[in-house]
């Protein structure tokens, strides 16, 4: 069968397309479908009005009322003046207008750019710029952090951001609106049933940008990852099946949901495809995250290593149901095999093991998986369309079983990053492989082991920080001459940051002092240093770079000989 052909061009010339033979082949073996994520989750509602979709604390929406709030706010947002093609920034914690607010704007055509809620003004500037939405909805803040404030501060710094969204509020001002009355469902109204859906209803096309994430930031500050339904949705639907999720599946989303791995490996979007339910919330301990099990009888849920550890720990003695728990996905960062295990003699679920990154590859261990395989592995690879290349530092490919960088491209894998030609000549071949600067190697079978990076980067509990950009904001300290941020070993974290400092002579310098100055410079908290080490001069290679291996060689040698 010959591929439909596209009716018109894409909203956003700057998101960067698959080559067309591989999208044509793609498009020609049904693997991408003429459809809209936001259409896969409107049928739902069509097709099981009744049941319930999400829930939020005390409040429940069912699938009809989601439908009708989807509708409305998309409605709300173009009265705003919100149009195909705009983008808007959104930085909100795990709530229903959260998800509403998603499914309202890729209906619109105007994708959400998902931003951690632990970005502050120093990464929220840069993605502004980069991706220079019209609106931003974020939430009135906490007492320690006025993103509001923020919020209002990123408005005029920015003429085209036009719009403020803001949840929980006591007053707003002019070109703000209150993003729980966007969000309401109103009451009854036209039916879903009779609304039109599909690319003719809304405003965008398979082929547009249906969400932006943020990548994981190994060199400098975050890029943005134009992701397309038809990529995208392909995903979702196939990650859905991984996982076993089914119309009685119900996924707990603990974690943001601004990470990719919550929003869509199947998680949030992947629950509701499928007619699950979604159950959202922060909890700030695995206690809230157990009371949710029992009280909603949990299914899935999707867990850093570092929080599988917590829940590990806080299991045995909090006296839980967990007995509804059937699949724990554990990504982001790589987990110790014998705390995998535990988790199904502690936890009574399967461990599916995920790997991947916001550019797009999901690998993943399958359900029926030995647990040899399940325990030690990554997975493999999500698509039987997914492409992988594992090279040596020469760039040619290693032998089987050999450990090198993998190379990927597939289905779902984009081809360039938004609105930075330089990072994307970097980070793809000509041919359109993603360098995911991860170090694997492949078992007989395919299944991928994580062993390292190649790239400067320091993944504490799954959160990516990058040497390059904690070090430029250390060094604008006036004590600090030079700094160099490395990995070191940490019990909760997996990794944490060892800052490493060269100071100008003029009197001590303590972390808490260090720690406190990248505050004020906007930084978000988790790529704070969690030790400081003060040296008369850094390491220095052969050809005068800084020594960073001697650097992680040392902190572990001193973390070994437990020197405070
Ligand atoms: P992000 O784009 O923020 O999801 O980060 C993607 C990166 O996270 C990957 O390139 C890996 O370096 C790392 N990562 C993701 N999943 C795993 C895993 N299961 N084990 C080890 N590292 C992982």
């Amino acid at each position: 069968m010959t591929a439909p052909v596209r009716e018109r061009a894409a909203l956003d010339p700057e998101v960067v397309a698959i080559a067309a033979d591989r999208a044509a082949a793609y498009r020609d073996a049904g693997l991408w479908r003429q459809e809209l994520v936001s259409d896969l989750v409107l049928d739902r509602c069509r097709a099981q009005p009744d049941r319930c979709a999400v829930v939020d604390g005390d409040r429940r929406m069912t699938y009809a009322e989601l439908a009708r709030a989807v509708h409305e706010a998309a409605g709300r947002l173009r009265t705003l003046g919100i149009a195909p093609g705009d983008r808007v920034c959104v930085q909100l914690p795990n709530c229903l207008e959260y998800v509403v607010l998603v499914l309202a704007l890729q209906h619109v055509g105007a994708p959400p750019v998902l931003i951690l809620p632990a970005f502050r003004e120093h990464e929220l500037n840069h993605i502004v710029s980069v991706t220079r939405p019209v609106a931003l909805a974020v939430d009135s803040g906490t007492r320690r952090f006025d993103q509001h404030g923020l919020a209002r501060t990123l408005r005029d710094r920015h003429p085209g951001l036009r719009h403020l969204l803001v949840r929980g509020a006591d007053r707003l001002a002019e070109g703000e609106t209150d993003l729980a009355q966007l969000c309401r469902p109103g009451p009854g109204g036209t039916a879903p049933g009779t609304r039109r859906t599909g690319a003719a209803a809304a405003g965008a096309a398979p082929h547009d940008a249906a969400v932006f994430l943020l990548s994981g930031g190994t060199t400098g500050l975050p890029k943005a990852i134009p992701r397309t339904h038809e990529g995208y949705g392909y995903m979702i639907r196939t990650a859905v099946g991984i996982a076993g999720i089914t119309s009685k599946s119900v996924t707990l989303a603990v974690m943001p949901a601004a990470h990719g791995f919550v929003m869509n490996c199947p998680g949030v979007l992947g629950t509701l495809i499928a007619g699950g339910r979604v159950v959202l919330a922060n909890p700030n301990s695995p206690a809230g995250a157990f009371e949710l099990i029992e009280r909603e009888r949990v299914t899935h849920c999707t867990l850093v290593p570092t929080l599988m550890l917590q829940w590990l720990a806080a299991a045995p003695g909090s006296g839980a149901d967990l007995s509804s728990l059937e699949v724990i996905q554990v990504g982001g960062a790589r987990p110790g095999a014998e705390a995998a295990a535990r988790v199904r003699t502690e936890l009574g679920a399967t461990l599916q093991q995920c790997y991947g990154m916001s550019e797009g590859l999901l690998c993943f261990t399958r359900l029926d998986d030995l647990d040899e395989t399940v325990h030690t592995t990554q997975g493999s690879a999500a698509s039987a369309a997914d492409e992988f290349r594992v090279v040596g530092a020469d760039g040619r490919p290693v032998a089987q079983g050999e450990m090198g960088e993998l190379l990927t491209r597939g289905p779902y894998t984009v081809a360039g990053y938004y609105r930075n030609p330089e990072a994307t000549a970097a980070a793809f071949t000509p041919d359109g492989f993603y360098r995911t600067g991860d170090l694997v190697r492949l078992d007989p079978v395919g299944n991928v082991v994580l062993e390292g990076r190649v790239r400067d980067s320091i993944n504490r509990g799954g959160e990516k920080i990058s040497a390059e950009e904690l070090e430029s904001i250390a060094q604008r300290h006036p004590r600090i001459v030079q700094a160099a941020g490395v990995a070191m070993a940490h019990e909760l974290y997996g990794e944490a940051v060892c800052l490493y400092a060269v100071l100008d002579g003029g009197g001590p310098l303590g972390l808490r002092e260090l720690r406190r100055f990248l505050e004020q410079q906007g930084l978000a908290a988790f790529k704070f240093p969690e030790r400081l080490e003060i040296v008369d001069a850094l390491p220095l290679t052969g050809i005068g770079k800084i020594d960073k291996k001697a650097l992680r060689e040392d902190i572990a040698g001193r973390l070994a000989a437990g020197t405070p």
